[in-house]
């Protein structure tokens, strides 16, 4: 997801791949805790880059990277060259300049730009390069059947096959399993393997005769695929247990072998059979309680074990919790997921008209870029240090980050801490670099660069400048990933005061020092970060921190969204977009027609607050997850004509999308819902249609409107009072 800006890097790598919570670094480690402020990046290292954003060059030199022969970090455009002399930036090494800086000087863009690709030396490349292979472990007990979700996921596989980038280099695998499971070889008709061994699960057949080989064999997959569904459809007595997710990827482990692959595994229920079966353990009576962490615990240690397995053997574990049973114990799942760099969907209750939901997430997966065999490592300027690394990832020695497959929407946290008192105007650097394989199997390493400037906190201009230099989007996703990771520690209610206490120690350090001449009784917040309480209440609304009653399986698959998701994904899922539409014409930018600029104006914004819509307004909301169409009962019936071709209100309940019109506003109505759905391509935004006021429509509204009051939480406008009046009686005692 992106906004629309153009970036053209220089030295600095691009905000959207790297992005700090302030360029502005306080000398020592306490004024920076008291300032409320983490000293932090988030790092996107595969984020799609619009067209119109300078491209990452790519470096070959017989040599490989020239580094410093100290800190190792990779020569960069902050390199100091003085001639035959150069410092490195990071441990101010000084270091011989070779030669081809002066005989090759333009081949080298590593010392102009933020970020480069380097060709890596053959000693980089110690296995060969995998495959680029979709294991799907499809679930096709009763319960799924009833529900459709092995024929969803089939028929969603025959279109999205054909759309896998570089076919030449990628294959698929399909595993279907109930009580026992079977994978497919690659022939007609139907070949199927079946295996009954659950404790000790393992395939006989070497990957090779078990996948499809998408540039010669697409119509095989295709015809394989109709004939499942058929028999599928035929079947007669499905089994009601399932295998456990444990032995699930124990036996896709070994089929995978030694090239790794991701695995998607589809569940309706809780898989009660096999090795590392899973028992029924979801007590409500322990929701909301110190107890309630007890749930969040996997079920078997060795779950971690086969995650670390996994991540070594280059398979990602995808989990597609589609529940038509109540409970399916995400949390025993979520160590698969979250050491091998996965996604983990849920649906809470599967049902048939999900499986367009399900059809996106399943696009997005298979068409984003990737990037495997990955190693990642942060080096920071002397004088600072990393402290902790947040995502989903497998940890590597004491510096290195490894994940299996990595795609195109993860991001991951990267805390930094003082070691020593920093020196005053001095700058630090960061740089972050990944070792990886590409789909077209050349090895890489992609390197990142961005500074941040130390300045005294004694100086009430400086500290200023602290928060005006301070980006809120990143420091609030920063601050629900640090909080994330207490949750296995920690009460959701002790780690939500903590977090409301940050935000007040944030507010009281600015009015006790630069913010001091304020009025008393007046609310001030720095520069720039007026958003932060506003996005502190959003974000107390999200399942993962919510003190009304969540189950566990949702809060843990909350959990594992967003501790992988871009600042840019945080910020709108917290505080979604609501433009206004049924004022399309008034409005000055004739919004859904293109400017000058060349691009198309989206429409006015209004707050995410139920009391600010009208009963005659229309509204598209947009909350990176889904793009929901809310429409007035007292809309005009003119604009019901021209944009859904209707003559009133109560004709709406037949449409279940916008319809293509003649007319100028449906046709500017219709772009603006295909730009918004261009600016976000790693989400999926189906068109919710809500024309009505029912209880069920509002129940899909009400989340999206988080600066209204809920049973359990404050309204933005009392939160905003509440935190006055901490403030103020802070204040008197101070
Ligand atoms: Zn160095």
């Amino acid at each position: 997801m992106y906004s629309e800006y153009q970036v053209q890097e220089e030295r600095l790598s691009s905000p959207r791949w790297l992005r700090l919570t302030s360029h502005s670094a306080l000398l020592d480690a306490s004024s920076q805790r008291e300032s409320g402020i983490p000293l932090a990046c988030v790092w996107q290292p595969l984020a799609e880059l619009p067209e119109t954003d300078s491209q990452v060059p790519l470096i070959i030199s017989k040599k490989g990277p020239v580094r410093c022969s100290r800190c190792f970090a990779y020569a960069n455009p902050f390199f100091i060259i003085n001639d035959r002399q150069m410092t490195c930036n990071l441990c101010n090494q000084a270091l011989q300049t070779p030669a081809e800086f002066f005989s090759e000087r333009e081949l080298h863009k590593e010392l102009t730009s933020g970020t480069c690709d380097f060709k890596a030396p053959d000693d980089y490349c110690t296995k060969p390069a995998p495959l680029n292979v979709f294991l799907l472990c499809i679930d096709v007990s009763a319960g799924a059947l009833a529900v459709g979700l092995p024929q969803s996921v089939l028929t969603s596989l025959k279109v999205c096959a054909a759309h896998i980038p570089h076919p030449e280099r990628s294959r698929v695998a399909i595993m279907t399993y109930a009580d026992t499971f079977s994978v497919y070889r690659p022939v007609l008709p139907l070949y199927e393997v079946v295996s009954r061994d659950t404790d000790e699960p393992f395939l006989c057949d070497p990957m090779e005769t078990l996948t499809f080989a998408l540039d010669t064999q697409m119509d095989v997959l295709v015809g394989c695929c109709d004939a499942l569904i058929e028999r599928l459809n035929a079947a007669s007595k499905p089994s009601n247990e399932l295998i456990s997710p444990g032995a699930l990827i124990t036996a896709a482990k070994e089929a995978l072998g030694l090239n790794g692959g991701r695995v998607l595994l589809f569940a309706s229920g809780l898989g009660t059979l096999g090795l590392l079966s899973l028992k029924q353990r979801d007590e409500t009576k322990l929701y909301n309680t110190d107890r309630e962490r007890e749930l969040f615990v996997p079920q078997h240690d060795a779950l971690y074990e086969l995650g670390r397995d996994c991540s070594g053997l280059g398979i990602t574990v995808d989990y597609y919790g589609c529940a038509v049973q109540a409970y399916l114990d995400v949390a025993s799942v979520y160590p698969l997921v979250s050491i091998t760099g996965g996604d983990l969907h849920l649906f809470s209750r599967y049902a048939g008209q999900d499986a367009e939901k399900l059809h996106f997430a399943l696009v997005r997966t298979l068409t984003r870029q990737q990037a495997f065999q990955v190693q990642m490592r942060v080096r920071v300027s002397s004088g600072l240090t990393v402290d902790s690394y947040i995502g989903h990832y497998h940890r590597k020695g004491a510096t290195d980050m490894e994940v299996s497959i990595l795609d195109a929407d993860k991001s991951f946290a990267i805390c930094l801490k003082h070691e020593e008192r920093l020196k005053e105007g001095a700058s630090y650097y960061i740089q972050a670099a990944m070792l990886y394989t590409n789909i077209q199997g050349e090895r890489l390493i992609r390197v990142f660069n961005t500074v941040l400037r130390a300045s005294s906190q004694v100086c009430k201009s400086h500290l200023a400048s602290l928060y005006s230099l301070t980006d809120v989007q990143t420091l609030h996703n920063v601050l629900f990933k640090q909080s994330i990771m207490k949750l296995l520690d920690e009460s959701v209610k002790t780690i939500r005061d903590q977090w409301h206490s940050a935000v007040m120690a944030c507010l009281l350090y600015y009015r006790q020092t630069a913010g001091s001449g304020a009025r008393a009784g007046q609310m001030v917040f720095p520069e720039g970060m007026g958003i932060l309480p506003l996005l502190t209440i959003a974000t107390m609304k999200q399942a993962a921190f919510s003190l009304s009653r969540v189950g566990p399986d949702l809060r843990m698959a909350c959990v594992a969204k967003l501790k992988g998701l871009s600042v840019t994904g945080s910020f709108l899922l917290c505080y979604p977009r609501v433009y206004s539409l049924h004022d399309l014409e008034l409005q000055e930018q004739q919004p859904g027609s293109v400017g000058a600029d060349g691009l198309l104006h989206l429409p006015n914004l209004v707050p995410a607050a139920g009391t600010k819509l009208l009963k005659a307004g229309v509204y598209l909301v947009d909350n990176g997850q889904a793009l929901y169409l809310i429409i007035g009962p007292e809309v005009a019936e003119s604009f019901l004509n021209q944009c859904f071709g209707v003559a009133q209100f109560e004709d709406l309940a037949v449409l279940s999308t916008v319809p293509e019109l003649e007319s100028e506003l449906n046709q500017r109505l219709l772009a603006i819902i295909e730009e918004v759905r261009r600016r976000s391509p790693g989400l999926y935004q189906p068109l919710i249609f809500l024309p009505d006021s029912s209880p069920t429509a509002l129940q899909q509204v009400r989340p999206l409107l988080v600066e209204d009051a809920t049973p359990s939480e404050l309204s933005y406008a009392d939160y905003l009072m509440s935190l006055n009046r901490a403030l103020l009686s802070k204040l008197e005692n101070s």
